[in-house]
């Protein structure tokens, strides 16, 4: 990609924007001439106004002009409290020279012209630069420490650098000028090591003298770019990079930062070895705002940790975010799992005539803000990390314990829930079940299992022979997602299924054409003949419910009668 050429006056606004973190901002040059001619012009007035005997008439009313040289004469004062309030020392200096020339002119008038009036203006004239000494040593205190603590607020108290607050504001600032960037995650390999063998002190100093490298790199600006680099916290810096002509010139400044570091590190005359990983993200074209951004280099960053190759920098694709939304899916999948905190939902499931016969066990995760993560990102997830049967055997234990609960009180519910396939067919998974059943004292026939319609393709002879088992237990099986796969009719006939589920897909298209209502009708009808129930899954519309009754659907579930609802509250629908 082509950048535009950098041009220096871009160089400077860019300096100015770095600095800007550090320095409490004064208002425009020409307000401060503004204020010295106001002032001039409001003393003259004053004076003038003073020495007048002339009259004003205004509304009626006979006004001297002595009157307003109180006025002009507070004006003007204002004007000097603002010069040394807002440009430090050389509004002082000037309040103080502009007031100070003001006394012979004064001093003149009350003696050698006898004009009396002006006293008034000599004493307002020294309480002025009391005034202005006052505020401006006060002044000066109260900065030198607004100084200070803006100063360690931006930066990082071990090595200097600025810290990761400076360098959000940089590169918001950088965001709202528009200006084209790179955002570099930084990342030392193995520093954990470093401190736990060596100590901290140790750590330390090596992070203090990667700092000050990268620093001087920084600021001699031997990388060719402007550079901007921090320490966010840990062993993660930040680099910034600006003023490059493509993306070559990004790899060959993350370059000579890598150099800088891989040189040997000699601290307390022992020789250390440093390397990182770098991972790289560019404004506006991978992302528009800094969270984004730094998302971005944080995917790429941990995408070349991941794959542990010898190259490690790697710039952002769309492909990686991908990629580590999944590893972020699977990280709070393995919390979940861990602290046995899968929980589940309950959809109920009705009969035509609106009487309940059971639900549908639905697995969820909370996610960090309280929200729930989709089953249809994590259960892939968990089906490829080989974590499917975890969350498939904590939701059927939670649901037999709801399920013993609630049976003690009343009905005879059924309790369908999902196994998967690669679940079904482990070695151990007649154990598990069997465990749940005795601990939980719910009969096997309270449950159903729902399996999908590709065991049946995947899986075949050795799917029938388990299915076969868990049936002898007195387990229902249900056919779950029925349609969406191939499964031939004869396989249908030898599946010891006591119902299906017809997938929402068809339901959805039901209604749409005479074709699909007579396609989920001969499903209906196939499933009677061979003996089995007939559930509906996803029926939202009153007309769907409509033409399933008169089709001869035996089961209703769908967001019309019920969506998957908290344990506490499917109790209170029993
Ligand atoms: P599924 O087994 O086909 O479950 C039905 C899904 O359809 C549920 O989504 C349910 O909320 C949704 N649904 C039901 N009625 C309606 C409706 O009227 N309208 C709409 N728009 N949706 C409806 P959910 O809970 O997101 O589950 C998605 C899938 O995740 C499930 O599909 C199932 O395949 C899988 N899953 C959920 N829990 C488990 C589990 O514990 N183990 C395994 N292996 N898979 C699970
Ligand atoms: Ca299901
Ligand atoms: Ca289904």
């Amino acid at each position: 990609m082509k950048k535009d050429r950098f041009l220096p006056s871009k160089n400077k606004h860019i300096s100015k924007t770095i600095n800007s973190i550090y320095i409490t901002k004064q208002p425009p040059k020409w307000t401060f001439v503004l204020l010295v001619v106001v002032h001039l012009f409001t003393s003259f007035l004053t004076t003038q106004a003073a020495i007048s005997h002339d009259s004003i008439i205004f509304l009626g009313n006979t006004i001297p002009v002595q009157v307003f040289a109180g006025v002009f004469s507070s004006l003007a004062n204002v004007c000097i409290i603002f010069l040394v309030v807002f440009f430090r020392k050389y509004g002082f200096i000037t309040a103080i020279t502009v007031l100070a020339l003001q006394f012979p002119r004064l001093i003149v008038s009350i003696f050698l012209h006898h004009n009396l009036a002006t006293i008034q203006g000599f004493f307002t004239n020294a309480l002025a630069i009391i005034a202005c000494v006052v505020i401006y040593l006060n002044k000066t205190k109260i900065e030198q420490y607004q100084s200070k603590f803006r100063h360690e607020a931006v930066t990082d108290t071990l090595t200097g650098l600025p810290n990761r607050f400076a360098c959000t504001e940089v590169i918001n600032n950088f965001i709202k000028n528009g200006f084209e960037f790179s955002l570099v995650s930084i990342d030392l390999n193995n520093f954990k090591s470093v401190n736990d063998t060596m100590g901290h002190e140790i750590g330390d100093k090596m992070l203090i003298e990667i700092a000050s490298r990268w620093k001087a790199l920084m600021d001699l600006r031997q990388s060719k770019t402007i550079d901007f680099i921090a320490r966010l916290g840990g062993d993660e810096f930040a680099l910034v990079i600006m003023g490059y002509f493509d993306s070559n010139g990004i790899h060959n400044t993350i370059n000579a930062y890598k150099a800088a570091l891989e040189k040997t590190i000699t601290i307390d005359d022992c020789d250390y070895f440093m390397t990182a990983c770098f991972g790289c993200a560019e404004f506006p074209a991978d992302a528009v705002n800094s969270t984004a951004l730094f998302s971005c280099a944080d995917a790429a960053l941990h995408e070349i940790k991941r794959l542990n190759s010898s190259n490690c920098i790697m710039h952002y694709s769309d492909e990686l975010l991908k990629t580590e939304q999944l590893l972020e899916t699977e990280r709070k999948l393995r919390t979940a799992l861990d602290n046995d905190d899968v929980q589940f939902y309950l959809q109920p499931q009705y009969d035509a005539s609106h009487k309940l016969r059971g639900f549908e066990a639905l697995a969820r995760i909370k996610d960090t803000d309280g929200s729930f993560l989709r089953p249809d990102d994590f259960i892939p997830v968990a089906e490829k990390a080989g974590l499917i049967d975890r969350v498939d055997i904590q939701v059927f234990r939670k649901a037999a314990f709801f399920m013993s609960d609630v049976l003690k009180k009343s009905g005879n519910i059924i309790m369908s829930v999902n196994i998967s396939v690669r679940h079904l067919m482990k070695n151990n998974f007649m154990e598990e079940i069997k465990g749940i059943i005795s601990s939980s004292g719910v009969p096997a026939s309270n449950f159903e299992i729902e399996i999908t319609e590709s065991i049946m393709i995947d899986s075949a002879e050795k799917a029938l022979q388990r299915i076969d088992e868990i049936k002898k237990m007195g387990f229902k099986i249900a056919i779950d997602d029925f349609g969406t796969g191939y499964s031939s009719l004869s396989y249908l006939n030898k599946f010891p299924a006591d119902s299906l589920k017809i997938d929402k897909s068809f339901i959805d298209e039901m209604n749409s054409s005479d074709s699909s209502k007579q396609y989920v009708a001969t499903i209906i009808s196939i499933g009677h003949t061979l003996n089995l129930k007939v559930i509906s899954e996803g029926v939202e519309m009153p007309d769907q419910l409509e033409t399933l009754c008169s089709i001869g659907g035996d089961y209703i579930q769908g967001f019309i009668w019920g969506k998957p609802m908290p344990p506490e509250e499917a109790a209170k629908l029993v």
